[in-house]
């Protein structure tokens, strides 16, 4: 069975190049049937970031992508959190230790500093020079007996660990050449990444790790170690990185890409998914906007990873948000939510302004969600003052729309009595638009759109927006008259 995981390391808060690497692992566990497991990778303790954990898998379930197994949902390999699983990453050091392929390092860190120093110096990468793997058996113990601070190395032999990536195909990377010995258990007695990594994503029954092309290079140390445990490793897939537009790194230039960020101002977690998918790869007929959760999956193929970086063009947001929030809107169960959630808008806009109740109910809100989808990215937009005229009277002086025409008792009594005659009719944008027309021509003295003018200003107190027609199917008939009748009096 296919096991996949996404591994953050919880020093930092998870953003769109983490959601990516989630989305995709998903992906393949939801293609294949199998389980997607969510492993918190905090062994580095000086980087925790606090509650940054709980937030990453608070983002996963809002993004709609949830783990089947987690720190908090548990699962028959947990504890999900590396620091409660040290036990099992000093066993397997013990065990390397003791077939050779590790040793321990005394080296002081003012030592290892000197190398760094010096190989800097003369233009060199600094690189560990394995001094501590020569130690005579007898000065190793002697040195641990006295208490003498001490890491856990591996041994990197000279030879390569060829393997094919599903997405990178062949790698071969002789890693002894470029690397010093990696440590993979730290003098505080936490593990390295590598060694946790290896560990857990063997006795987690990992099948697949698709993670970012970041770590291709590590992935031949890895196999070093899988080898040297006796362990049989998983398949690797390295995503191509996600990078700006402009092809900088993404956290450099964009300042704000955490998803709690975007989430808490409105955007749609289908979109967001939909917007990082659309600018890579891995789809079996390309790319398009507007692909629900669903249909990602249905469409995913981790064949089609290429190995181009994928260029985030995050001006889209708005333009993919307004295709997932029609798609909501169209949606019974979810456009019931969006209603809840404007009405919330609403009393936190306008507060106590909103005299007239009927625009908190249900059918109202539905009514105006339906004229306005296609047309609107976010819900928000409903509250700023272009849409104000939705929620709350307009208070507009007779003097300002007489301004407009000397007819416009004439024409607000003509439309009054249109509204009278469709009493009671379901009205719709198209029929009324053809009404007002007709209306319009009955005054000679006025232009068509100084009728609209008037209209506007009167059912709004506005000078743009939607068209009168849409204005006053939102509004309805009784409400619509209200606003009008002010003009006659
Ligand atoms: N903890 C690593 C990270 O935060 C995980 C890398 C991997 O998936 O192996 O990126």
């Amino acid at each position: 069975q296919v096991r996949v995981r996404f591994a953050p390391s919880p020093t930092g808060f998870l953003h769109l190049g983490g959601l990516r690497t989630a989305l995709y692992n998903y992906l393949f566990a939801k293609k294949y049937g199998g389980s997607f497991i969510l492993r918190m990778e905090d062994t580095d303790q000086s980087r925790l970031v606090p509650g940054a954990a709980d937030a990453i898998e608070d983002m996963l379930e809002w993004a709609g992508i949830p783990p089947d197994e987690s720190p908090r949902r548990g699962g028959p390999c947990g504890p999900y959190l590396q620091s409660q699983r040290l036990d099992g990453y000093a066993e397997a050091a013990r065990a390397l230790v003791e077939t050779g392929h590790a040793y321990l390092c005394f080296c002081s860190t003012q030592r290892l500093e000197l190398l760094k120093k010096g190989a800097l110096r003369s233009g060199e990468t600094p690189r560990y020079d394995n001094r501590c793997r020569h130690l005579h058996p007898d000065q190793r113990a002697e040195r641990l007996s006295r208490g003498e601070p001490h890491v856990v190395r591996f041994r990197l032999d000279p030879g390569v660990e060829p393997f094919q990536d599903l997405v990178f195909g062949r790698n071969r990377h002789e890693v002894s050449e470029v690397e010093g010995d990696p440590v993979l258990m730290k003098g505080d007695g936490f593990p390295t990444y590598h060694l946790a990594n290896v560990v857990d994503d063997h006795r987690m029954g990992v099948t697949h790790v698709l993670r970012g092309a970041e770590w291709l290079i590590s992935t031949s140390k890895h196999l070093l170690m899988y080898r040297a445990l006796g362990w049989q490793p998983p398949t690797f897939g390295h995503l191509p990185l996600l990078l700006n537009r402009d092809g900088s790194k993404l956290s450099k230039r964009q300042g704000d890409i955490f998803i709690q960020s975007f989430a808490h101002k409105g955007a749609l977690p289908e979109a967001l998914l939909d917007m990082v998918t659309n600018c890579g790869s891995g789809f079996e007929w390309g790319n398009r906007m507007g692909r629900k959760l669903d249909e990602l999956v249905a469409e995913f193929n981790e064949s089609k990873i290429t190995t181009h970086s994928a260029l985030l063009d995050l001006d889209k947001l708005p333009e993919f948000n307004r295709i997932h929030l029609l798609h909501r809107i169209d949606d019974v169960e979810r456009g019931r939510h969006l209603v809840e959630e404007l009405r919330e808008h609403i009393r936190q806009t306008f507060g106590p302004q909103v005299q007239e109740q009927d625009v908190l109910k249900e059918d109202y809100i539905q009514r105006v969600l339906h004229l306005r989808k296609g047309h609107i990215s976010s819900l928000r937009e409903l509250v700023t003052p272009t849409y104000a005229y939705l929620w709350i009277r307009p208070s507009v002086s007779r003097q300002q729309l007489e301004e407009l025409t000397s007819e416009a008792q004439t024409i607000t009594a003509l439309v009054l009595q249109l509204m009278e005659a469709d009493r009671g009719k379901a009205l719709t944008t198209e029929g009324l638009s053809s009404e007002l027309k007709a209306v319009a021509k009955k005054v000679k003295s006025t232009k068509y759109s100084s009728v609209m003018k008037l209209l506007r200003l009167a059912l709004s107190g506005q000078q743009q927006g939607p068209s009168v027609a849409e204005m006053m199917v939102s509004l309805g008939n009784g409400e619509t008259c209200q606003r009008l009748q002010r003009v006659l009096q």
